[in-house]
């Protein structure tokens, strides 16, 4: 009956199916601080869009370390200003799109990390709301048979992993090392060193009651860090991947000529430290693993966390303890 009667109503009707309010509801924060100062605003103004930009009614977004510490203040010489709706990984459905978007149309259901840089002037108007603008170019298709409570949890995080993996030079053949393997970043990390990289060998470290997932994620090696110090093994390996910051550790794992990426702490040469770029056409491209199954999304069991208990998410995620992903769905 729907069909039928936009059919038959004029163009201007049919094309105005998606009605954008001009507020919505976000959490946002006016000041640095801990989890508190975030406040639910009932009436945040929706975010106009750029002409490379499409409007995303969002329906689950996923947090990071990196929220946490922006929160906190300590990358304020680079932020954009508060008030912040925090938030970089969403995935929803385009309701608007500008006059230069090419691939997307309304009803898409996408997936993405919203600033390109996530230190560098970031967006204003984050993840954490009812709607965000995001440019084309940093989103994907979100791909089959993974839900959007799944999607959101994995554009910074699978970025990440992507991008330190490829900077270390990993390669089919090599050996790898993740450190903190249970996280975010290193359960995807160990996933695709496997799946999409052709690690020959995979260890990776957590503590006692997560030695097991590290398993079932295809570790070959999974060392509890509770019990056995890594560097004290005598294993060497050609990449070492550290999302823990234990970069002064991790250097002495490191077979002669090998890599070791640290995304966080000091860096110990040879080590490096590199901040991910957000890029929709990396997110395409591994799509078929994450549709095929070979790598699949680890959303904390604590969550999903609704929308209204994003203060709890966030002193969730604090404790460094979360395993996989802390995902806030519905919104
Ligand atoms: P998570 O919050 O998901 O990491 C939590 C995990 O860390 C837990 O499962 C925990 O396991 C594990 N962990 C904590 N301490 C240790 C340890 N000593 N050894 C092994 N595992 C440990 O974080 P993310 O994975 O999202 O991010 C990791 C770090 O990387 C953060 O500091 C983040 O800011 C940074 N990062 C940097 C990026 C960049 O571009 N440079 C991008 C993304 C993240 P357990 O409970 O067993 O201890």
């Amino acid at each position: 009956r729907c069909v039928a009667a936009s059919a038959s109503s004029s163009p201007a009707v049919t094309a105005a199916a998606t009605e954008v309010p001009g507020t919505m509801k976000a959490w946002a924060y006016d000041a640095y601080g801990d989890a508190s100062v975030l406040k639910l605003d009932e009436a945040a103004v929706v975010p106009a869009i750029g002409e490379d930009q499409v409007l995303v009614r969002v329906v689950a977004a996923a947090l990071n370390p990196v929220d946490a510490k922006r929160r906190a203040g300590k990358f304020q010489a680079t932020d954009s200003p508060l008030p912040t709706v925090p938030g970089y990984d969403v995935a929803g459905v385009v309701v608007k799109v500008g006059g230069q978007v090419k691939g997307l149309r309304e009803g898409d259901e996408v997936y993405g990390m919203i600033s390109e840089k996530p230190l560098e002037g970031p967006k204003q108007s984050g993840s954490l709301a009812e709607y965000t603008a995001v440019e084309e170019k940093l989103l994907a298709r979100k791909p089959k048979g993974i839900d959007f409570a799944q999607a959101a949890g994995l554009p910074l995080a699978i970025l990440t992993a992507n991008e330190g993996l490829e900077k270390a030079g990993m390669a089919a053949g090599k050996s790898v090392l993740v450190l903190g393997g249970a996280g975010g970043v290193g359960s995807l990390a160990i996933q695709l060193a496997k799946q999409v990289y052709g690690a020959s060998k995979v260890a990776a470290t957590a503590s006692t009651k997560k030695i097991e997932l590290l398993k079932s994620l295809g570790a070959d090696v999974a060392i509890d860090y509770t019990k056995e110090n890594f560097e004290d093994l005598l294993d060497k390996y050609d990449v070492v991947f550290d999302a823990v910051g234990q970069g002064d550790k991790a250097v002495k794992v490191v077979k002669e000529g090998g890599s070791v990426v640290v995304l966080t702490g000091a860096v110990t040469p040879p080590g490096f430290r590199f901040v991910v770029t957000s890029n929709g056409s990396t997110l395409e491209k591994l799509n078929p693993y994450l549709e095929s199954g070979k790598v699949k999304p680890l959303v904390d069991p604590q969550g999903p966390f609704p929308f209204s208990k994003v203060v709890e998410a966030f002193s969730y995620l604090e404790t460094g303890r979360a395993t996989g992903k802390v995902v806030i769905s519905p919104i």
